[in-house]
């Protein structure tokens, strides 16, 4: 997959993409990134590519002309890249979106700064995310949670080791919680049934684990959790706390 970035700043890229998951995935040839610098694209001598809003008010505004330039370069032919908008004012990312994405052969992100654009590059792009409802300071911290979220979904970046199939959000739930050695932690054991090597009864706990901590932390995403019959019945069973009963939570105190 190829993800073509239009930005002011490519250098805020270069940590992120030049480490871990990412730099792999590059490696293994399953991810390429091309950058333009949106200044390479200003005509006049001073290179300005920002200018004072019309209208009056405060900051600047992205001008349109080398702002688009850069953005036809990305490719303007058919089958060119599907041209995304970073902006707060955009469709809020969620899983399915990132998996929509995932399918795609190449894809432009376009980078904000300063108050935004102009309104006229919106005829300009496909589609407009936003990463949530906060305002950054620029798109390109924004871009890349939209890499990092859709790469991992690209086949041959993450390793089978690391599958992206049980993680929070697959089929609407949050993940159930994980441990790993000692298996007591300053007083904090880890759940007996973990140590058990009964992996029908850790299958049942996990399952329980990550509908109950959705229906806690996120009544917002329970509703349209996918839930199975079998699912239903380990809930009913566990009506009086027999298949998993609620850990307390770490508190500060004993830190
Ligand atoms: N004045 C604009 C915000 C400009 S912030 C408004 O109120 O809508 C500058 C740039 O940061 C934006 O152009 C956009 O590319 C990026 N940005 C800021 N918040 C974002 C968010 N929540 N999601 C995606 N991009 C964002």
């Amino acid at each position: 997959m190829r993800f073509h970035l239009v930005t002011l700043f490519p250098e805020l890229f270069d940590s992120v993409l030049g480490a871990t998951m990412l730099q792999k995935g590059q490696e293994r040839g399953a991810l390429e990134f091309r950058r333009y610098n949106i200044r390479d694209y200003a005509t006049d001598k001073h290179r300005v590519t920002d200018d004072t809003p019309y209208g009056g008010g405060p900051g600047m505004v992205m001008k349109p002309e080398p702002l688009v330039a850069a953005i036809e370069a990305t490719g303007d032919g058919p089958g060119r890249p599907r041209r995304i908008l970073l902006s707060p004012q955009g469709r809020l990312l969620t899983p399915s979106i990132a998996g929509e994405l995932a399918t795609l052969a190449e894809i432009a992100l376009v980078c904000g700064r300063y108050e935004g654009i102009d309104e006229r590059v919106r005829d300009f792009v496909d589609d407009e995310l936003s990463v949530g409802d906060y305002v950054l300071s620029g798109g390109e911290i924004a871009a890349l949670v939209v890499i990092d979220v859709v790469s991992r979904l690209v086949p041959g970046v993450l390793g089978a080791a690391d599958s992206a199939v049980e993680e929070s959000f697959h089929d609407g739930l949050l993940e159930y919680p994980h441990y790993t050695r000692p298996p007591e932690f300053r007083g904090r054991a880890v759940p007996a049934v973990l140590l058990s090597g009964d992996h029908e009864a850790i299958r049942r706990w996990r399952r329980l684990q990550a509908m109950q901590r959705t229906a806690t932390r996120r009544p917002d995403l329970w509703p349209r959790a996918h839930l199975s019959a079998g699912d239903r019945a380990l809930l009913a069973e566990d009506s009086d706390g027999s298949v998993a009963r609620p850990r307390r939570r770490p508190g500060k105190r004993d830190g």
